[in-house]
């Protein structure tokens, strides 16, 4: 409920950012951000010492390097939930290749407990609420995974596993998954990150440019007065936002690259013109906002999670992040 309150106020579009530890053993002295309050971080642009060295940004939440993966779930929490209650919900990890995107969404590499990611923490929570009002709410839980790659949707959640140059499918072709509990979750993510890699070559790590989406579908039925919920919640890993050298990259990587740029910023021109209450808003321009096109606007929340890496080298894509983040906010 207060939830909702504090979304009127402030619009359905909110903006995170999260700044990533440096590498265990690659501390640096020098970090190309300078502060991080609850709302506020502010980077370092130019020369230290020079006094318009530094830029502040300000968004809905700001996590620094020590935020646990239980603390970012517990702030994301009430959105989440509100897929419950029949709102379409869509949370994008943004930035570039190696800033924390998959971290945030899945984990580590190496999974603990506490590493998971809100992926994971968010099914979790919703089968935690399902089995808390099981007496008076029945919940259908059901997901997708697709990946988009090169303007092409494919169904991560496919058995078969083909690795053809087939043509992108329909997203109402794709398989719907029921799930009852975390272990379903865990196997069909298995599944996804499998056929995800099958599909790759051992040279192209595929997963930084391609867009991973999860999606969570609830049906919700009110056992006294028998109305029916609908909410979906897309959990959206986006491809790497680097911006490449259009000089050095040639062929198949060049594509890629003109394919993520475009889709990229077809989405933050969904979000900004959605944010400005703009009357058209550009949908057809990319797969992921044609796909996400019912999630996207209305009574539809979103959140755009955008992440920093601290290394002083990677200043440049941190202020184009942080850029793209303030024009959608
Ligand atoms: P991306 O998906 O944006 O390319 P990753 O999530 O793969 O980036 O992160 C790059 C590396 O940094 C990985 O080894 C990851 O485990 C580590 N990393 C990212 N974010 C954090 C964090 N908040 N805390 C600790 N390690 C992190
Ligand atoms: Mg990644």
């Amino acid at each position: 409920k207060l939830y909702n309150q504090i979304q009127d106020l402030r619009g359905n579009i909110r903006v995170y950012c999260r700044v990533r530890p440096f590498h265990p053993g690659k501390e640096s002295a020098s970090s190309s951000v300078a502060g991080i309050e609850d709302r506020t971080i502010t980077v370092m642009t130019a020369a230290k010492h020079a006094k318009d060295a530094r830029k502040s940004f300000t968004f809905n939440r700001v996590f620094g390097p020590l935020a646990t993966q239980a603390e970012v779930f517990a702030d994301m929490q009430p959105l989440i939930r509100s897929v419950l209650d029949g709102y379409n919900v869509c949370i994008f990890a943004y930035g570039q290749t190696g800033s924390g995107k998959t971290f945030t969404m899945s984990g580590p590499k190496i999974l603990t407990e506490e590493g998971l990611g809100v992926n994971y923490r968010a099914l979790n929570d919703l089968f935690h609420i399902q089995a808390q009002r099981k007496d008076t709410f029945s919940y259908e839980i059901s997901v997708q995974m697709l990946e988009i790659y090169n303007e092409q949707v494919r169904d991560l959640l496919h058995s078969e596993i083909r690795n053809s140059s087939q043509k992108g499918i329909a997203v109402p072709d794709a398989n719907i998954v029921p799930v009852t509990s975390t272990s379903d979750v865990v196997d069909l993510m298995n599944l996804g990150q499998k056929n995800r890699a099958v599909c790759s070559t051992a040279m192209n790590d595929r997963s930084s440019r391609s867009h991973s989406c999860l999606t969570v579908h609830v049906q919700g039925r009110d056992l006294a007065s028998g109305t029916v919920l609908r909410g979906c919640m897309h959990l959206v890993d986006l491809a790497g936002s680097e911006r490449v050298d259009k000089s050095e990259v040639v062929g198949d990587r060049l594509k890629e690259a003109q394919h993520i740029n475009k889709s990229l910023a077809a989405l933050g021109d969904v979000i900004a013109s959605l944010a400005q209450k703009n009357a058209h808003v550009p949908y057809r321009n990319s797969k992921l906002t044609q796909l996400l096109q019912d999630s996207l606007g209305g009574q539809a929340k979103t959140l755009m999670f955008i992440h920093i890496a601290p290394e002083p080298d990677a200043i440049g894509e941190s202020i184009s992040t942080l850029k793209f983040a303030e024009r959608v906010a």
